[in-house]
């Protein structure tokens, strides 16, 4: 076999594309599986969005587009971020992408050297890390204790600081953990940023509209207007809109950084899909109302799900201010026994049993570098929720307490 090239390490897909083929295995398969692992929302794509995308393709919206995105996408993003962020882009400081994962790296690729340390907090979305990877630079996690809401203290920020730190990730709201950063958090992160002038600074606010309990969600840049000028602000339709598989994203930025991302795209995928940029555009410039109804209805599947969790044996957690996820501890099952009389001695461990147990997929902890957590979706209709409950209940019933 030839081999292949040395960039390739230890990289292997993601963990959300390795869980989804084995769902999908299984279930070809003939297994009744529930699947609360998915960063997929139940949601359909709005019906006004499916029907601009369709008269896009009627009417030959099928070409290239320009690298950076439909003119008309591109202005709607910069209002958004306007309206949203308090942020004002120029034309030049926007570009649409295919889905936020493809700004990401191409921010990545356009300003990451050799040894280069990326700074990113932990628990974090592993994608991060292996683009980061990819693009020659070290990750560099910085712990964020459950006893700070599992967000980034500034003093560890200051602390994992160095010479070699080139990008500063944040992700606001966060996977996995559903964090939401509050003005005066943000604040003293801006603070540290404006000590150290060579670092770029991520935010990924692919979750920005899902947000609960009234928080406001602010940005870094609108608090600390001089970091604007090395933010890149990356977002998306994929959630807000439930269109994951339309494939659209974008970032603002300083236009020497989205220029050069330009330059990649160009090179790579040549532009995003046209017809997606189409729906894209009536997703950002229609009504917002359903956004807002959906987010009652996450609301509500969110606190059924935090109270049936904190019912089960050896499982704890707390609601998430933000996303579709709830982060669990699982300490209390560590150490216990299955009915088989092996013993789960990790978060990996648990998920398994659930799968093999009472065929309940969720994400491990893990991969995102939280153990022992696991991580389930509640962006899944209320009744696969009830049932998955109870069958995580009659799961964790069935473990034998330690000896
Ligand atoms: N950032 C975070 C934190 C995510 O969870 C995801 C997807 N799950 C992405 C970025 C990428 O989203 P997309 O490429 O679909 O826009």
């Amino acid at each position: 076999m030839i081999a292949l090239a040395p960039r390739m390490g230890a990289l292997a897909g993601s963990p959300a594309s390795q869980i989804r083929h084995k769902v999908q295995e299984m279930r070809t398969a003939g297994r009744d599986v529930v699947d609360l692992s998915s960063g997929d929302l139940d949601f359909s794509t709005p019906e006004t969005v499916v029907e601009a995308a369709c008269r896009a393709a009627r009417s030959g919206e099928t070409k290239y587009t320009s690298v950076d995105g439909t003119p008309a996408l591109k202005e709607a993003i910069r209002r958004r971020f306007e309206t949203n962020n308090g942020l004002i882009y120029e034309r030049d400081e926007i570009i649409v992408c295919s889905g936020s994962t493809q700004a990401i790296f191409e921010g990545f690729l356009a300003t990451i050297s050799p040894d280069d340390e990326v700074l990113v907090p932990c628990p974090y979305w592993s994608q991060y890390l292996n683009q980061a990877r990819l693009a020659g630079a070290r990750p560099i996690l910085m712990a964020c204790p459950q006893n700070n809401g599992f967000k980034l203290r500034p003093d560890d920020l200051r602390a994992a600081i160095g010479a070699k730190t080139r990008w500063l990730v944040l992700n606001n709201p966060t996977n996995p953990s559903g964090a939401v950063y509050s003005e005066s958090e943000l604040s003293s992160i801006a603070e540290v940023m404006l000590e150290h002038p060579h670092i770029w600074i991520l935010e990924d606010r692919l979750y920005e509209d899902i947000v609960f309990d009234d928080m406001r969600i602010s940005a870094l840049s609108a608090i600390e207007p001089k970091l604007k000028d090395r933010t890149l602000m990356v977002g998306g339709v994929a959630k807000s809109y439930a269109m994951m598989g339309w494939r659209i994203g974008y970032a603002g930025g300083p236009s020497h950084l989205i220029q050069a991302m330009a330059n990649i795209q160009s090179q790579t995928t040549s532009c995003a899909p046209s017809v997606s940029q189409a729906a894209a555009l009536a997703a950002l410039s229609g009504s917002q109302d359903l956004v807002a109804e959906r987010n009652k209805i996450l609301l509500h599947r969110r606190d059924y799900l935090v109270e049936q969790i904190n019912l089960c044996r050896g499982l704890a957690c707390r609601a998430p201010q933000g996303t579709f996820y709830l982060l669990i501890s699982c300490a209390g099952i560590l150490g216990k026994k299955k009915p088989n009389g092996a013993r789960i001695d990790s978060d990996r461990q648990f998920a398994d049993f659930l799968l093999d147990e009472v065929g309940v997929v969720v994400a491990v902890g893990a991969d995102f570098g939280q153990s022992p957590y696991i991580r389930a979706s509640f962006g899944v209709h209320q009744a696969t929720l009830e049932h998955a409950v109870s069958r995580i209940r009659l799961a964790c019933n069935t473990l034998r307490e330690r000896d």
